[in-house]
């Protein structure tokens, strides 16, 4: 039994992770790290707020993706 040759794995879809859907990110207001409240799988935006100033944000998944 014989498979193709290794080191050729490439997955088809495999994006260039910059910043991920579903993780906290730097509060854009203060920079501190943020805190992921909720996604929103549905309409693909997850909302956060930053414990040091109490500001909220969202991102949608597009916002997050683009280089
Ligand atoms: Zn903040």
């Amino acid at each position: 039994m014989k498979w193709h040759s290794e080191g050729h794995e490439e997955p088809a879809d495999a994006p260039v992770v910059k910043q991920e859907f579903g993780r906290a990110n730097p509060c854009p207001n203060c920079g501190s790290p943020g805190f992921l409240d909720h996604v929103d799988i549905i309409d693909r935006i997850q909302y956060e707020h930053c414990p040091e100033c109490g500001h909220k944000w969202s991102q949608t998944e597009d916002e997050l993706t683009q280089v």
